[in-house]
């Protein structure tokens, strides 16, 4: 078999990391093509030196500068390129035939379009952008004959679940959510959650977006949304159940009364090496499930009042495409804000709610007019904060 050449949108980040991770124990079958951050000039650098990509793209220019000496003082033959537009053109290389899209939010949708546009198998952990710009994605995956593969361990875990022949009998995607660090507080102890408390995630460990997303049940308000895409069914038929140990990655109810469920410990490494070798399984190294030590697996429902923020992702999708891009934009502003102390925990909920019902109804139909609800949202977004600031 021809050795894949793969393209690593997101690099620096946790599923990067844990993407070169599971490639490395495949080196007869895959060969990195690219590598690609914003700006973390040591962590790219380690990895080409180990991984010997034909381009390193840093979307900062500084950094791409300082990376391009870096290498060259060493020896190097890795080609450095610098900007957002170089990510479009290694995610849609020939030479490319997988593309990891894991660039945390928006900044992610126009390289893993690209990829899809070029027909490539796209592995998608950038849920952002699929929540973004939903049927236009899926039409150029369609159109452009690309394979999307989940990389969200819940629709990773769904999409071994299905049936590979359509959706016959199904009745209901579980997806399974920890609850995160907050799962038992009180509503008043949440006003007062410090962002070191919303980055400590009890099972996995993620970047910070990702991380104070789980904390407010957000991340499984846009894994809803990303789900309806993937699967084509509507919000009603996507439930979330709540399953503090992590252990069960989400499941499928089904017409005669089964209920699939995919299990494993929680490591990204699986979903990854299971979207890397579709439609085998490959090693990933990833140690295998001790039922023993788990003993017990508990399932609660959501709590809606405490975390509103599912709730208000449901609400999106109901509206249509300018909400959900407003919703997007609005949690990554609030994110980065309750991050740098400027809001507080409590308030992304209140920045979000407001800022998406401001969206007019519809779905956009083309890229610019997602561009635009993602500018739009943002402006109104950080003008939330400055008058609470005010206030
Ligand atoms: P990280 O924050 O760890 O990594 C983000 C990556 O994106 C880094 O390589 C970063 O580069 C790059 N990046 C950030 N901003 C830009 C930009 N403006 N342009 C180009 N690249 C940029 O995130 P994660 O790995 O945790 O998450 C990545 C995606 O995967 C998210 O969408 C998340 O929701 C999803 N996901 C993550 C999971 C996890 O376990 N971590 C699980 C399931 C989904 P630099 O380092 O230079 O800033």
């Amino acid at each position: 078999m021809a050795s894949k050449g793969i393209t690593i949108l997101g690099a620096s980040g946790s599923i990067g990391v844990s993407t070169l991770d599971v490639l490395a124990r495949h080196p007869d079958r895959f060969h990195v093509f690219a590598l690609t951050a914003n700006s973390n000039v040591d962590k790219i650098f380690e990895q080409c030196q180990r991984f010997q990509p034909r381009y390193a793209v840093m979307v900062e220019t500084v950094a791409a500068t300082l990376l391009e000496k870096r290498l060259q003082a060493v020896g190097s033959e890795v080609v450095v390129l610098a900007g957002a537009e170089a990510l479009d053109a290694v995610a849609s290389s020939p030479e490319t035939d997988y593309v990891m899209a894991a660039i945390v939010g928006a900044a992610g949708l126009l390289p893993t379009l690209a990829a899809a546009r070029a027909g490539k198998r796209v592995m998608l952990a950038n849920k952002e952008a699929l929540v973004m710009s939903g049927q236009l994605f899926i039409d150029a995956v369609r159109e452009h004959g690309a394979e999307l593969l989940p990389i969200d361990s819940e629709h990773n875990a769904v999409f071994q679940c299905l049936p590979t022949d359509g959706r016959k009998g199904v009745e209901k995607i579980l997806l399974t959510a920890s609850g995160g660090p907050f799962r038992t507080w009180s509503s008043s102890d949440l006003q007062g959650v410090t962002p070191e408390q919303a980055v400590a995630h009890p099972n996995w460990s993620m970047g910070q977006k990702i991380s104070v997303d789980s904390a407010t049940l957000m991340n499984k308000g846009l894994e809803v949304i990303e789900a309806c895409w993937l699967f084509g069914l509507p919000a009603e038929r996507v439930e979330v159940v709540v399953h503090p140990q992590s252990t069960i990655h989400s499941m499928v109810s089904y017409n005669d009364g089964s209920v699939l469920a995919q299990l494993g410990n929680p490591d990204m490494r699986t979903p990854i090496a299971y979207a890397l070798g579709w439609p085998e399984r490959l090693v990933s190294g990833v140690a295998p499930l001790d039922l023993f030590a788990t003993a017990r697996l508990d399932f609660e429902q959501p709590d809606r009042e405490r975390f509103p923020c599912l709730l208000l992702a449901y609400d999106a999708h109901a509206r249509g495409g300018y909400a959900t891009i407003a919703l997007n934009a609005a949690n990554e502003v609030a994110v980065k804000a309750f991050l740098g102390r400027e809001i507080g925990f409590a308030d992304i909920p209140l920045l979000v709610k407001d800022v998406m019902h401001q969206a007019s109804a519809g779905t956009p139909m083309n890229l610019d007019d997602i561009l635009i609800q993602d500018e739009e949202s943002r402006v109104r977004s950080l003008s939330w904060i400055k008058n609470k600031k005010l206030h």
